[in-house]
């Protein structure tokens, strides 16, 4: 049983309790709740990468997924950034305000890694000047493909004027991040956003995990993140714990 209270609208959670599952995706479940403004997201140690191409389990993955983003989702909200976390409900479920959610990923890069040095060249590990905010359509059938404000609208998946809020948003959370993840000898490379509508506001949704996040080791470059699954790096289950302890700030 879990009593809480929601700092900006005084959500009353007592006893809250799923009901209808409402979706299932890759790494997580979300549910419905009695109260229609509210669900509960389930991280599972389920794991996928280059588009359901290869699949497996980490082992406790989603208690550290759960509890690495209740962590950062709170820190993000005493910084005056508006996310969907009501609260931590247990080790495995995020108790969640409900969001339409918008249909575009934001992509905030600091170091190339990933698809950047793949698509355009770059040497991994060059640090850009200047973050580098994409947008991905969130559309699995399509692969997730790269896209800029045009598309987005002319799909109608987001106003101009969304976008530039996605945009704004992004940067002033990398912001946040870096500093959070340098404080704790990490660096972040880079990571993605889902955000969504809810009462005529836009908030910040989904999750950040080392499943969304590349981290690298701040003195030795070490990959800690999903990029140990995706290429068989090994260590994968030690090095998700070992982010988890670094950012709930444990020993
Ligand atoms: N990312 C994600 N979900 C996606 C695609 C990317 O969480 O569907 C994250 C990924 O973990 C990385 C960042 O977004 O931290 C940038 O990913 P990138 O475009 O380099 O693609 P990837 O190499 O992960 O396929």
């Amino acid at each position: 049983m879990v009593i809480g209270c929601d700092s900006h609208s005084k959500i009353k959670t007592f006893n809250m309790k799923k009901t209808t599952q409402l979706y299932e995706g890759k790494a997580k479940k979300v549910f419905l709740t009695d109260d229609s403004n509210l669900v509960i997201q389930e991280f599972k140690d389920d794991a996928t990468a280059f588009n359901n191409k290869k699949k497996g389990t980490i082992a406790e993955k989603g208690i550290v997924n759960n509890a690495v983003s209740c962590k950062l989702f709170a820190m993000l909200e005493e910084n005056g950034i508006r996310t969907h976390l009501v609260e931590k409900l247990s080790d495995r479920e995020m108790l969640c305000r409900r969001l339409d959610i918008i249909k575009v990923e934001v992509v905030v890069r600091n170091i190339a890694a990933g698809s950047l040095v793949k698509r355009y060249g770059f040497a991994e590990g060059t640090v850009l000047e200047r973050p580098i905010v994409e947008f991905y359509l969130k559309d699995d059938d399509l692969d997730d493909p790269l896209m800029n404000e045009f598309h987005a609208v002319a799909l109608g998946v987001a106003t101009l004027e969304e976008l530039a809020v996605l945009k704004q948003r992004a940067e002033a959370i990398n912001a946040l991040l870096r500093k959070f993840f340098a404080e704790r000898k990490l660096k972040l490379v880079d990571f993605k956003l889902e955000f969504g509508r809810h009462n005529n506001e836009i908030l910040l949704g989904d999750e950040i995990s080392p499943d969304t996040c590349r981290f690298w080791d701040l003195e030795t470059n070490e990959k800690m993140d999903k990029d140990r699954f995706r290429f068989d790096l090994g260590s994968v289950e030690d090095a998700y714990s070992e982010v988890q302890r670094r950012v709930l700030d444990l020993d």
